[in-house]
């Protein structure tokens, strides 16, 4: 890379930053690259920082920083969460937003990769002080999204009503409703069946076909998952609807385990009376930390809060047979060779949590259409686009002799690369 484009690099220059970066040249080398195309992918074509002046509860005003990163947009709009969380920075942003570049691309949908957030505990933060932020934080960054320019989603720290209130504000400045502005909204404002689970759901469809290509028995296979929010609590209960046994979840506290499985439906039912409540304090199941559930002798561990989970500390200790990766960016390179010498078959991220974006998409289509789908629909295209997706990597990491990782990669990295050299560049 040029010095120039180093030294924008350098307030992105983060950990996670780093990690996405570091996958990014390890696929293109082993794909040959086009140098040139190589230099721009590494970094978003757009960053936005911005300040959000919220009126606190008690009179005052705080200030908090929020970011909106669009890494490409030569395949369409581009499209990705948005996080709260106190952990949210540029670099972090920048990565999401490259993965989520590559994860459409993989999967075959029409959108580059985008990513937001706001440095900020939501928890801390009244039902109206978290209506404000957002309105503001959604006000800020107007100019840069719309149903054709870059469309967000949720995710760590928000959910539907957050959607919808950016849905409102949007729509509030354009003076009528917009609802493809964003996914993941409620169904009264546009939202579709379906899209809730739709990222456990998609997790849960891979790990089933790779338990087939690995011949294990659902009946027999145990699963632990880090992380019980949308994503871990939907992989949990779908995962057991599917006959598996769920030996172990946790939240950010710490985990529960139970070797003869937990009941996740009587869970769930406990968990979320009170929003407040943690997992321990259920009393379901015995206590055990977040690493010893990641060291937990399992078949499958899904995990599904942050990124950067498992590295090269602890990596040694995994024992399970499948990692199917509902979070983003959950395993460092160096954990990654780790577990491909033992032997762990992984499902990365971009391919393992692509139901989300996926039935995001759908939701998209059915707001520009006006036309909405069954849950049926919704379900058997989710299965038919996922498990395509598994089947072209599996196939892809057999003939070039690559991790199921590098194969993703370098699927979604060349349909990236061919649309920037049939565009041209500009001017
Ligand atoms: P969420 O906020 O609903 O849930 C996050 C969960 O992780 C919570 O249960 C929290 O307590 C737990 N957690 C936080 N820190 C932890 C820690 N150190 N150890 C263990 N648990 C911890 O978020 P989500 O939407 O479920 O997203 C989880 C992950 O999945 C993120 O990496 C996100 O980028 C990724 N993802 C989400 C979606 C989606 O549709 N929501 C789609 C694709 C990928």
């Amino acid at each position: 890379m040029s010095s120039t484009a180093w030294d924008s690099v350098h307030e992105m220059d983060t950990h996670t930053f780093r990690l996405a970066v570091a996958q990014f040249d390890r696929a293109a080398e082993m794909m040959n690259l086009d140098p040139n195309l190589r230099h721009r992918l590494k970094l978003p074509e757009r960053s936005l920082i911005v300040s959000v002046p919220v009126r606190m509860d008690d009179g005052t005003v705080e200030v908090f920083t929020g970011y909106r990163v669009q890494h490409d947009s030569s395949r369409g709009p581009s499209k990705g969460g948005i996080r709260y969380h106190p952990g949210v920075n540029l670099g972090e942003v920048a990565a999401l937003a490259m993965w989520m570049t590559w994860k459409c691309a993989l999967v075959g949908l029409p959108y580059g990769g985008a990513k937001g957030g706001v440095r900020v505990a939501p928890e801390r933060l009244s039902r109206s002080e978290l209506q404000r932020l957002t309105r503001r934080y959604a006000a800020e960054i107007f100019p840069l999204i719309g149903p054709d320019k870059d469309v967000p989603a949720p995710d760590v720290g928000t959910n539907a009503q957050v959607m919808a209130w950016i849905m409102d504000t949007y729509s509030q400045q354009v003076g009528f409703a917009v609802p493809g502005v964003v996914t993941g909204k409620p169904l009264s404002i546009g939202g579709t069946l379906g899209r809730e689970e739709a990222t456990g759901r998609g997790v849960v469809y891979v790990t089933l076909e790779a338990m087939r290509h690995l011949g294990v028995e659902i009946e027999k296979a145990t699963v632990a998952v880090q992380g019980f929010g949308n994503v871990g609590s939907h992989t949990a209960t779908i995962m057991r609807e599917a006959g598996a046994r769920i030996i172990a979840v946790s939240d950010h506290a710490g985990a529960l385990y139970d070797p003869r499985g937990l009941d996740i439906p009587e869970l769930l039912k406990c968990y979320r009376t009170d929003g407040h409540l943690l997992l321990r304090d259920t009393k379901m199941g015995e206590l055990i930390t977040n690493e010893e559930l990641l060291a937990l002798d399992c078949t499958v561990l899904v995990p599904s809060a942050l990124s950067e989970q498992i590295t090269e500390e602890n990596a040694d200790k995994v024992q399970c047979k499948i990692l199917a990766e509902g979070a983003n960016g959950p395993t460092t390179l160096e954990a990654d060779e780790i577990l491909t010498e033992k032997g762990v078959f992984i499902i990365p991220d971009i391919l393992a949590n692509s139901g989300g974006v996926i039935v995001s998409y759908f939701e998209w289509v059915q707001d520009t259409q006006r036309f909405f789908w069954k849950a049926k629909d919704i379900q058997d295209r989710l299965h038919e686009i996922i498990t395509a997706a598994f089947h072209r990597t599996l196939e892809f990491s057999r003939n070039r002799g690559a991790s199921m990782r590098m194969a993703a990669l370098m699927s979604g990295i060349d349909k990236v690369a061919q649309a920037h050299l049939a565009r041209g560049l500009y001017p």
